[in-house]
């Protein structure tokens, strides 16, 4: 079997499983916020989880703050920037944002902002010239700017450096959506000098249902969730202690894997130039822009994506046609549409997502299995 949808989620890794594996049987089991010593010592390997995703994400210790995962984070970033913003109307997103973002900004505009969308260009890439105009043109108009880092369904990495350093120069609040990039490529928060990013633990090999908001000035942050004052008011509701420390397990297992990106990039070169080679009119979205070294999206104009992805499933290979949200439809996704891809490439394409530490031989295995789908699948084109 060939998992090939990391993107998507993470099986639990390895080191996660054989952690929980002895931690249901040595405890403790306590509410972290309770004074007694079981409560204390829960609280304890708690705080230490903090500590070792704070070195690991290049993050101060105080700078996260444990949540459900990614959509909560975003949600969270947009409370607090526009819930007292009173003058400032615009938030800025763009075209590739996934859905936490865009209904988000879409809700805030049904309460008197103006979400206005970035043009991508046709390599994948937000077209940085346009926000450096409309941040020239109208900068006390702009309250926010929500760009994401690696986008989920292409894996191309967006210039959010040169992004923050616009909003930066001009106290615009940036909040970068990494929930692709954090695991699958080195990350330091601090260096990036964003003022907020998040992530999501199941993709990265952590329990599903637990995430980390990083905050530049977590002292600023508005509770989504007021509860009783856990995170330091930040986040209310008693911790999810057991996942946040296999985010702690998670990371420390992914930044071992690093080590790996440039052998997975050229093997992922590889099997892309033999796919072309024996299928020319094959097209792999983005093929020239910089990507995460474990995405392809690739598409055969006239096969549908979906039809390649049974294929493949059939031979116990799993990957995916678009995202996997809720927007999973057999039509052209808004990231292509808003690359300006056609619909006879936007329908075929399938994402193969692998991770870190996925064999170099499952690209071989891939493109054996792709090829075979293609030869089959060309005979009865389906568009
Ligand atoms: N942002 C990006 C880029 C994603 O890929 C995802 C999930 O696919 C999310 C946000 C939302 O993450 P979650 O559903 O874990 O909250």
């Amino acid at each position: 079997m060939i998992y090939a949808d990391y993107n998507g989620s993470a099986p639990l890794s390895k080191e996660v499983r054989d952690y929980l594996v002895k931690r249901f049987e040595t405890g403790p089991f306590a509410n972290p916020n309770a004074i007694h010593y079981l409560g204390t010592k829960t609280l304890m390997g708690m705080e230490n989880a903090r500590a070792v995703c704070a070195k690991v994400l290049g993050a101060d210790y105080d700078q996260v703050v444990f949540n459900s995962g990614a959509t909560e984070g975003i949600s969270s970033v947009f409370h607090t920037i526009l819930s007292n913003e009173h003058n400032k109307k615009w938030i800025i997103i763009s075209g590739i944002e996934h859905s936490a973002i865009v209904n988000t900004a879409q809700y805030y505009g049904t309460r008197g902002f103006t979400v206005k969308c970035l043009p991508t260009l046709s390599n994948g890439i937000v077209d940085i010239a346009t926000l450096q105009n409309w941040v020239n043109d109208n900068t006390s108009q702009i309250a926010m700017v929500a760009v994401m880092a690696a986008n989920n369904e292409t894996g191309i990495i967006q210039p959010f450096l040169e992004i923050n350093s616009i909003c930066q120069k001009n106290n615009i609040p940036y909040l970068c959506d990494t929930t692709q990039f954090i695991g699958k490529t080195p990350f330091s928060f601090k260096q990036s000098n964003i003022d907020y990013a998040v992530c999501s633990g199941h993709k990265l090999g952590a329990m599903t249902g637990t995430g980390i908001l990083l905050a530049k000035n977590p002292e600023t942050l508005l509770p989504l969730i007021i509860g009783g004052g856990q995170e330091k008011g930040r986040r209310g509701g008693t911790q999810n202690y057991l996942g946040n420390e296999t985010m702690a397990v998670a990371l420390t297992a992914i930044e071992k894997n690093f080590a790996n990106i440039s052998a997975l990039g050229e093997k992922r070169k590889e099997f892309e130039q033999k796919i072309k080679k024996s299928f020319p009119q094959v097209v792999i979205i983005g093929e020239d822009s910089p990507r995460l070294a474990t995405t392809t999206y690739i598409s055969y104009p006239g096969i549908h994506g979906q039809a390649v992805q049974i294929e493949l499933e059939s031979l116990d290979i799993f990957v995916t046609t678009s995202s996997a949200c809720s927007d999973n439809m057999p039509v052209t996704s808004k990231v292509l549409l808003a690359m300006g891809t056609k619909d006879d490439v936007g329908r075929g394409v399938v994402r193969i997502s692998l991770c870190l530490n996925s064999p170099l031989s499952y690209y071989d295995d891939l493109a054996e299995a792709l090829s075979k789908a293609y030869l089959k699948l060309a005979k009865v084109k389906s568009f």
